[in-house]
């Protein structure tokens, strides 16, 4: 466009014209193209990362959750309508698991301070590597008897629960085997609704 037919305004900045609709939507287009820096990477505290270290090497699940009530079996954020607790089904043990793990002893008196969507936490239940362990859930690499992350990446060359290290492609860092974040994924969850549901047909055993 010429500089010549354009009329600027207070400040410098040119007033378009009819004439020049063409240019911008062309620019508006280019600037709207998919590029590498589209997706937004969470930082580590946006994503409630936990080291290995802070959860003493355990796998993250709600049997070492804070917010979890031993008693009644439930979760403090959850509400008294969700049962919480380990199942077993077709031989494999599933362990619950959400977005808003806090490490520590679960409760021994039971209370409930909210009624959260499990949608909205991410509620899921996690498959053990075996049946009975003492601990099992969450981890980044699947160490520690933990199940791993699909975000956790390595060169392939050993199993990922044998890693020091990997590459974590969700917040695009390095992080260690046994660390933990809200964003924790698995193609091989069951769904907090499939769940209760075969808690409630379980009669509420395991
Ligand atoms: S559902 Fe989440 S917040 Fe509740 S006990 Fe389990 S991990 Fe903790
Ligand atoms: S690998 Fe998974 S659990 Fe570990 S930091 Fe990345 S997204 Fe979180």
């Amino acid at each position: 466009m010429s500089r010549g037919n354009l009329t600027i305004e207070d400040g410098g900045f040119p007033v378009y014209k009819a004439a020049q609709i063409g240019k911008v939507n062309a620019m508006r287009r280019a600037k709207s193209l998919p590029d590498l820096e589209t997706p937004i990477v969470p930082t580590k505290g946006q994503a409630l990362f936990t080291t290995a270290e802070e959860m003493h090497n355990e796998p993250a699940s709600c049997y070492n959750c804070q917010m979890y009530n031993s008693g009644a079996k439930t979760c403090s954020i959850h509400g008294p309508r969700i049962p919480i607790r380990k199942l077993q089904k077709d031989g494999i043990e599933y362990w619950p698991h959400c977005a808003a793990f806090l490490y520590g002893e679960p409760k021994a008196e039971t209370s409930y301070s909210a009624q959260r969507d499990p949608d909205y936490t991410a509620l899921k239940w996690i498959n053990a590597p075996k049946p009975g362990l003492e601990r099992s859930g969450a981890n980044c690499g699947g160490c520690d008897q933990g199940d791993d992350c699909d975000h956790y990446s390595t060169d392939g060359k050993i199993e990922k629960w044998n890693s020091p290290t990997g590459f974590c492609r969700a917040l695009q860092v390095t992080v260690a085997c046994g660390d933990e974040c809200a964003l924790w994924w698995d193609d091989d969850i069951l769904e907090w609704r499939q769940a209760i549901k075969i808690i409630g047909s379980q009669n509420g055993a395991s």
